[in-house]
């Protein structure tokens, strides 16, 4: 019993140990279990820390991100409207380029026009040496019938000579031969008279002929010069217009914009020059054709000088020349073409500028002289050698172009201003000496008019660029 008891109860130790042994094996097990657990929780707890790290990092992209949005949207806005204003400009620089292109073609045909009428002075000049060639002949045939006649005559006086010593009776024949013969004789000396009046007449047009020749080769020349400075100012127009195209075609306005403002400068420069020679040819061709005007009013001369000269004052500044007005007259009002008088001085400042140096000084001066008023333009410039006084006022003639810096110009200036002058009643002269410089003096008559002319001012340009016409040609 004792045993059974004993096995039992070792029996049921054996299983409670066992069973001990489970559950340490299962506690164990547990332990690990939950260390693992622990171990995984803590990875979480990290993993959780990087993702809310990683979220604001989002976060903070994403307001990046809105920002940089907000800059573009606004970037895109100022591309648009610069994209608006090239086009505006490269319109603008289109509408510009039909308008040269249509002055140029303006220009071409005023040209084409001068050179028809050269070929009809040409033409005239032939037919006048055809004419005195003919008129050559004539006299020769003349003074040959001339000769036959006294022959004839000689003959006459002989055979009546023979008549009367052969026959009395003939006698009154013989008397009214005689008086036949001093008719013919009276007849010849007619003829022969006739022959030298002739003959002067005929050298009157040699002369006139030669004189018709050097006035077209002078012509020629002109159209040769004419030609030249028509050309110069067109083929900077041409040329800056064939770069302004280039510009266009390789989209860089917008780069070349400065030299585009500059160019654009030299273009100006250039029309004034076409303008100013233009107004000059025209004008010439006026006043030879009898159909240039005046327009008088009655002003006051000293301020119509003054303001000139006031208006000229920025450009002498700028070229480091100084330009002095002075007069011993408040007031003087006379009859005269204010816009004529504005085209005679700035012609003679604009050359007063143009043979002087930086530093130089240009005196502009008003005179009463009583019966008329005296303008003098006076500068300390290169001055002009005696020898070419007499021509400078000569149509197409300028001085020794080896003597004067500027090449340019065509000569037309003076003579166009003395024709004003003149045709206003005055006067115009000069005095010079080469290196010290030279002075021109124009008298105006001091009259007034009843009658003012209201005719319209036919400058439509402003009183601003009638200046830079007129001082175009000085660089
Ligand atoms: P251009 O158009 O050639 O200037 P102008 O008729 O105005 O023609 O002048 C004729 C010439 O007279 C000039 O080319 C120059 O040689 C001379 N001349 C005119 N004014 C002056 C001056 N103030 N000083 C020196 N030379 C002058």
């Amino acid at each position: 019993m004792n045993d059974i008891f004993y096995k039992q109860v070792t029996e049921q130790l054996k299983m409670r140990l066992k069973d001990n042994e489970e559950k340490e094996k299962q506690a164990e097990e547990l332990m690990i279990a939950n260390k693992e657990l622990a171990f995984q929780n803590k990875e979480k707890a990290d993993r959780a820390a990087e993702l809310i790290i990683a979220n604001k990092e989002l976060a903070f992209q994403n307001e990046e991100k809105a920002d940089r949005a907000a800059e573009l949207s606004i970037a895109n806005k100022e591309l648009a409207f610069q994209s608006g204003e090239k086009a505006d400009r490269a319109a603008e620089l289109i509408i510009a380029n039909k308008e040269l292109a249509f002055q140029i073609g303006e220009k071409a045909d005023m040209a084409t026009e001068l050179f028809i009428a050269n070929k009809e002075i040409a033409f005239q000049s032939e037919e006048k040496a055809e004419r005195a060639a003919e008129l050559i002949v004539a006299i020769k045939e003349l003074a040959f019938q001339s000769g036959e006649k006294a022959d004839r005559a000689a003959e006459l006086i002989v055979a009546n000579k023979e008549i009367a010593f052969q026959n009395e009776e003939k006698a009154d024949r013989a008397a009214e031969l005689i008086i036949a013969n001093k008719e013919l004789a009276f007849q010849n000396q007619e003829k022969a008279h006739r022959a030298a009046e002739l003959n002067i007449a005929n050298k009157k047009l040699i002369i006139a002929n030669k004189e018709l020749t050097v006035a077209s080769k002078a012509q020629g020349e002109f159209l040769v010069n004419i030609s030249h400075e028509l050309k110069t100012p067109l083929n900077v127009i041409f040329a800056t217009a064939q770069l302004f195209s280039m510009y266009c075609d390789s989209d860089s306005l917008d780069e070349k914009k400065d030299s585009i403002v500059k160019y654009t400068e030299s273009l100006k420069q250039n029309s004034y020059r076409l303008s100013k020679l233009i107004n000059n040819i025209v004008d010439t061709s006026k006043i030879e054709a009898g159909f240039f005007e005046l327009n008088l009013s009655n002003r006051n001369i000293v301020e119509v000088v003054e303001d000139i000269v006031t208006s000229v004052t920025a450009f002498t500044e700028s070229k480091g020349i100084n330009i002095i007005f002075d007069t011993d007259l408040e007031e003087k009002i006379i009859a005269c073409d204010s816009e004529k008088i504005d085209r005679i001085l700035l012609n003679l400042i604009s050359n007063a500028i143009k043979f002087s140096d930086e530093g130089d000084e240009i005196l502009v001066e008003v005179k009463d002289k009583g019966e008329f008023v005296e303008i003098s333009v006076k500068d300390n410039g290169i001055g002009i050698e005696k020898k070419y006084l007499n021509m400078i006022f000569d149509r197409f003639k300028q001085v020794d172009k080896s003597l004067s810096r500027n090449t340019e110009g065509t000569g037309v200036g003076l003579s166009l201003v003395k024709s004003i002058v003149e045709l206003s009643g005055g006067s115009i002269n000069v005095e010079s000496k080469l290196g010290k410089g030279s002075k021109f003096t124009v008298r105006i008559p001091s009259k007034t008019v009843l009658k003012e002319n209201t005719l319209y001012n036919s400058n439509v340009k402003s009183e601003n660029e009638n200046i830079q016409v007129e001082l175009s040609d000085i660089y």
